[in-house]
């Protein structure tokens, strides 16, 4: 129904006694135009009957059309989950024919290199696009006050970033960089005798291991460390290196402390001997301290900014997609938002699935077009209907 002949309707509908012959003809004679008038407004009056619960006075008031269709309610969306935006993280060990179940992780697993491509194999043939790998050093003694393992040339990560381009050409291949894997404290950086962070060192060192990661074809190098100074050190290495024009440099910018991290700590072996990160990582609190973070990384040269975590930061993410709206965003959707969602289905709170897309879609309507997700295998099966 057109605006105009909705304002008929209501107009004639308003008029008293409207049913009334039309007095206005002259001599009260019932003309061809006449009786063809009433019955368009015996039409327009049933119509208007039907709709006027509805209606009042402003027509914007009716949406429900727009999204009666499953399609129309997909295209309601800004952006719609695809197999292209989803990164699924790994953890690679330095024991080749290790394939673990990780118990606080459902359905993901610890893998050595023997085990790497059969493991892949099915997702890729499902549409995975691509990974983010954490290297789990379980040798005993490899881990020392420096991290030493994270850039051995034979250590897991780099192996699997050589093992991976080879048997998938067209996966796209990020490394986490972080020392918290490979130091002995567990902490993300080199300390000071005190057991504060010397950021100089670690950032020099932090800028090392990328770069090894990064010459050994990663396509993507994601600094988790929150050391300060770390994303411009990485793209002057790159740079000086003549490789920075193939290395997308992500920069974990807005990485918040918190109880979430549990399980993944538990697969990666990487919590703190002692004290906590809250020095380096943002408080829970600081909005205004990660849009600074975010800011600052975007002038020091990255090509992703990622916040993490991801559904109780959807303002920060917000933040991020304002701040760097050039830019593509990424979310880190952690091994505690997961958890507590499989948690949360296996005690009948909700149906598993269902709650994966509610959180995934709130995290990309508050502007990620990146999801680091362990559901990332659900979604490309689930995608597939
Ligand atoms: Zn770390």
């Amino acid at each position: 129904m057109s605006w105009s002949t909705l304002l008929n309707d209501v107009t004639y509908r308003d008029r008293p006694n409207n049913n009334a012959p039309n007095t206005t003809s002259p001599s009260n004679t019932i003309t061809t135009a006449d009786a063809r008038s009433q019955i368009s407004r015996a039409r327009s009056y049933a119509s208007t009957a039907a709709t006027s619960v509805s209606i009042s006075g402003d027509i914007s008031s009716q949406l429900h059309g727009g999204y009666s269709h499953p399609l129309a309610r997909a295209w309601q969306a800004e952006r719609q989950l695809t197999k292209a935006m989803l990164m699924w993280p790994l953890f690679v060990t330095d024991n080749p024919d290790e394939e673990e179940i990780i118990p606080s992780l459902p359905g993901q697993k610890r893998v050595g290199l023997n085990k790497l491509v059969a493991l892949l194999q099915p997702h890729i043939a499902r549409g995975l696009k691509s990974v983010i790998l954490f290297g789990v050093p379980l040798a005993p003694g490899c881990k020392d006050a420096l991290g030493t393992a994270a850039d051995d040339p034979q250590g897991p990560v780099i192996s699997a970033i050589r093992l991976l381009r080879r048997a998938y050409p067209r996966l796209f291949i990020a490394a986490d960089v972080c020392l918290c894997e490979y130091t002995s404290h567990g902490h993300c950086g080199i300390l000071h005798e005190d057991g504060s962070l010397n950021n100089a060192l670690s950032v020099d060192r932090i800028s090392d291991v990328a770069m090894a990661y990064a010459e050994a074809g990663a396509h993507c190098v994601a600094p988790s460390d929150m050391n300060d100074g770390r994303i411009r050190a990485i793209k002057l290495k790159l740079i000086e290196a003549g490789i920075a024009h193939r290395v997308n440099l992500m920069s974990y910018a807005a990485k918040f402390s918190g109880c979430l991290y549990g399980p993944f700590r538990d697969a990666a072996g990487s919590a703190p001997s002692f004290g906590d990160r809250r020095c380096y990582q943002l408080p829970p609190g600081g909005r205004g301290l990660a849009r600074r973070a975010i800011t600052r990384d975007i002038a020091e040269g990255a090509d992703i900014i990622l916040v993490k975590p991801a559904t109780q930061f959807l303002d920060i993410i917000s933040d991020a997609k304002e701040i760097a709206r050039d830019m593509p965003i990424a979310a880190y959707h952690v091994s505690g938002e997961y958890a507590m969602i499989h948690a949360a289905a296996k005690a009948g709170v909700f149906d598993l699935k269902t709650m994966a897309f509610e959180a995934t879609e709130g995290i990309l309507r508050a502007g990620a077009n990146i999801v680091i997700s362990y559901f990332t295998p659900n979604f490309l099966e689930w995608l597939e209907t």
